[in-house]
């Protein structure tokens, strides 16, 4: 049995840890997400509560991101904490019962100054899958952990130099021939004439 498609029934009341090596594959990681250097260690405990199953753990691997500055690929250490929640689809309140959400916002009294701050605690909670029949899919939710640790600008470093927007060369192996200051495009072009 795979890592990534536990038993419901393998969950006892201790729990059930899962420990292993998953592919940017079995993720069904597409290289415009996210590409990893080799397949990433999960650890995770799964634990019932009610209808519910709660998964906390931790997933490490290594990333390979692209500097927005130099170009150059470089590797990035991946290491967070997973938490997640799984629901059986299909077992949702029935229309008429208490929504938890509806509900929590009732609780808070109108007028309260604190209304935004609750409501922000109440979204940090863990994030909601469902799951269907006798297995959990874990794949799509350590996917989107990995996405979202994604950097929007990866760096090499945090002070690359980038390249020289007019030689190109990477000025992180040192200065260029290029003047300090950019010459206008008239100047260039008497030069030109002389030649
Ligand atoms: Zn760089
Ligand atoms: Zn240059």
């Amino acid at each position: 049995m795979s890592v990534l498609t536990p038993l419901v029934s393998d969950i006892t009341a201790e729990g059930l840890s899962l420990v292993g090596d998953v592919t940017a594959e079995e993720l069904g990681l597409a290289g415009t997400d996210a590409m990893l250097r080799g397949p990433v260690s999960v650890s995770l405990d799964l634990m019932k509560a009610d209808d519910m199953i709660a998964v906390t753990g931790v997933l490490e691997g290594t990333a390979v991101r692209q500097c927005v500055r130099c170009l150059k690929e470089y590797d990035d250490a991946l290491a967070f904490s997973v938490h997640a929640a799984f629901a059986r689809e299909g077992k949702e309140p029935k229309s008429g019962a208490r929504q938890p959400k509806t509900g929590e916002a009732r609780r808070v009294r109108p007028g309260s100054v604190k209304t935004e701050t609750d409501v922000e605690t109440e979204d940090e909670g863990d994030d909601r899958y469902f799951y269907q029949g006798d297995h959990i899919e874990l794949a799509s939710m350590l996917r989107e952990h990995i996405i979202l640790a994604s950097p929007m600008q990866p760096l090499c470093r945090e002070n690359c130099a980038g390249l020289c927007a007019r030689c190109g060369k990477d000025l992180n192996e040192g200065p260029c021939l290029c003047p300090a200051e950019a010459p206008s495009t008239a100047i260039r072009v008497i030069r030109t004439t002389r030649n």
